[in-house]
């Protein structure tokens, strides 16, 4: 069944010019861009959108560096989307991402990781939701 995820190429990728590339990856992967923007936001927006990860002791640094720069957030679209998206994505750490996910070809470390993408069903609705108006979705 055709499901939707949340994904967010972040400030590294944008800034070292990669977000041309890791849509062109996304797009050989079957997925179709719902809805894209370029945006810059706050660190208080970045603490916002990650607040489940309030308590971890690299929250600073993680809303620091999303409010470094500007961010591609994207909703996309194919058939299992949310596993999909973290499977191409691969793992948090690029050091341990498998060959050929968008990681371990882009990702420095495991803080600048080049992309982010929704974890399950209720993450992608609230992401969704962060970033896009119901009319910017059609
Ligand atoms: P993801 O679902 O693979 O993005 O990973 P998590 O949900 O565990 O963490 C969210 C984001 O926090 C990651 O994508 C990283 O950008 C960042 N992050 C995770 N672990 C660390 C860490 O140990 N140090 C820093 N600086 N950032 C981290």
């Amino acid at each position: 069944m055709s499901q939707r995820t949340f994904s967010i190429i972040k400030p590294d990728a944008v800034k070292k010019g990669h977000a041309g590339a890791i849509l062109a990856e996304i797009e050989k992967a079957g997925f179709k861009i719902v809805s894209i923007k370029k945006v810059s936001i706050s660190k208080a927006q970045a603490e916002g959108f990650y607040h489940v990860h309030a308590a971890r002791p690299f929250f600073g640094e993680l809303t620091e560096f999303m409010s470094s720069g500007p961010i591609f957030p994207m909703v996309l679209e194919k058939d299992n989307a949310i596993a999909d998206l973290r499977k191409l994505m691969g793992a948090t750490n690029p050091a341990q991402a498998e060959e050929g996910t968008i990681r371990k070809k882009f990702a420095a470390s495991i803080g600048e990781n080049a992309i982010h993408g929704s974890d399950a069903e209720e993450t992608a609705a609230f992401e969704i939701g962060y970033f896009f108006a119901g009319y910017e979705l059609k």
